[in-house]
């Protein structure tokens, strides 16, 4: 989401005659987009407009900070940033700019797009984004969170879910679709409950991805659709169904399990019970049989016992996710569990990571081992330090590392015949005489 937000302040800046270079040393113009969601992300904002203030000693220098701030956070920020805004306000930052007395070429420009509506939270997707990469993009679909888990403060730093315009979001995608991206992500804190605030007069989540999917069939299925996250409450067997019905949408699943315990998941307000997880995995397996599925977990939530934690290494070990991004619990500042113990020492929540992270090599390395010698379309990302192996990513977004491409099929996708695994990665050798692009697959391992 941040990622999406920044391409949005890019565009407003480049809008208005400002142009972005690496090199923060040299910039007129500072800014970030804050998450206070992580103690450890605000503490590096601090950190940051710190080495940011010093620089001011010896040169001219605005600072601004948008995102996800807490209201506490927020007067902090105030004090150090020169411009706080929400991300809703982003036309308004040029006119900010221009106000706070900075004189670059582009502070003397007028605003281009005066009609922003500065108290809507989500005006900023208005804005057509300065996409970073030139084949894989971020579609942000819903904004803010209605599920209140006591472990999160998303839901009073972003407020309540509203979903953008699905018209919106469906030309946004054929645009991008048409300028050649290969990999493209929905993005939202809730994705499958995209539609429901405005159940009346916006489409479900399904009939989303099915009116995507159509994009993929007018277009020879050229590109993979991602969403991120769904949450285990809201995911119905028609979404599953939806994404075996259409090629291009990603045989890829992201369901956070959070904890394999109901006791544990009820103080974390999930609003759902393991075997209901369970069910939703087993459907996933039924119906899209070579999908991926990723998981989140917390280990050492306030009050989880070791048969607790049992519970969640056992679900682990049924489910044998193909990933799983495991974080020990910290008391995030404005959550409700932020109130309650931080009662696993730190040491004991170090060992629980590690057994999951255990779990995880097993049942990554099972999964893994089946890809050997087989050809699977591969997008190819970056070149290694030496130029020697190529990075990419398999359809199901398993990181693989390939012998014998070359600089320009970085943003192609390209066959790849898998020759070793490890337990979260594969290698594999680019074969020559194969169609490439994701429709391509289709002829390979024939
Ligand atoms: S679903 Fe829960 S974890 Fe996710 S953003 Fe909402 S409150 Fe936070």
């Amino acid at each position: 989401m941040n990622r999406s937000d920044s391409e949005r302040i890019q565009s407003v800046l480049e809008e208005a005659g400002y142009s972005y270079i690496e090199d923060e040393a040299q910039a007129d113009i500072l800014g970030l987009v804050a998450c206070s969601v992580r103690q450890k992300a605000i503490d590096r904002v601090y950190s940051r407009i710190h080495k940011w203030n010093s620089w001011k000693r010896n040169r001219n220098l605005l600072t601004f900070a948008s995102g996800c701030i807490l209201p506490a956070d927020r007067m902090k920020l105030l004090e150090r940033f020169d411009l706080l805004f929400d991300i809703g306000e982003v036309g308004e930052l040029p006119s900010m700019i221009r106000e706070y007395g900075v004189t670059t070429p582009g502070s003397l420009r007028r605003l281009s797009n005066a009609s922003v509506d500065e108290t809507a939270p989500t005006a900023h997707w208005d804005v057509r984004p300065s996409y970073s990469s030139s084949f894989e993009a971020f579609v942000p679909i819903q904004n803010g969170c209605d599920k209140f888990c006591t472990f999160c403060a998303v839901p009073y730093t972003r407020g309540r879910e509203v979903s953008r315009n699905s018209k919106d979001i469906i030309a946004e995608v054929e645009t991008l679709v048409s300028a050649g991206y290969q990999s493209i992500t929905l993005l939202g804190q809730n994705v499958n409950s995209f539609g429901r605030d405005r159940p009346d007069s916006e489409l479900s989540f399904a009939d989303l991805l099915r009116a995507i999917g159509e994009i993929g069939q007018r277009h020879n299925d050229s590109f993979k659709l991602y969403f991120t996250s769904p949450h285990p409450r809201d995911m119905s067997t028609e979404v599953i169904e939806t994404i075996a019905e259409f090629h291009c949408l990603a045989q890829q699943i992201h369901l956070p399990l959070q904890s394999g315990d109901d006791e544990v998941l009820k103080r974390m307000n999930r609003n759902y019970t393991y075997s209901d997880f369970l069910k939703i995995v087993e459907d996933i397996r039924r119906i899209l049989p070579a999908a991926t599925i990723f998981t989140d977990i917390i280990v050492g939530f306030s009050g989880e016992t070791e048969a607790q934690f049992e519970n969640t290494r056992r679900a682990m070990r049924e489910i044998g996710f193909q990933m799983a991004y495991v974080a020990m619990y910290s008391p995030r500042p404005g959550a409700r569990s932020a109130d309650w113990p931080d009662d696993v020492p730190h040491e004991e929540k170090r060992r629980r990571l590690h057994a999951l992270s255990e779990e995880l090599n097993i049942s990554g390395l099972n999964y893994t081992e089946t890809l050997i010698g087989r050809t699977l379309p591969v997008l190819v990302e970056s070149p290694d330090r030496k130029n020697v192996y190529f990075s990419g990513r398999s359809e199901g977004l398993l990181p693989v590392r390939i012998r014998g491409a070359a600089a320009d099929l970085i943003g192609k996708v390209v066959p790849v015949r898998i020759t070793a695994t490890r337990p979260l990665s594969i290698e594999g050798e680019l074969v020559e005489g194969l169609p490439f692009g994701w429709a391509g697959a289709e002829h390979y391992d024939s």
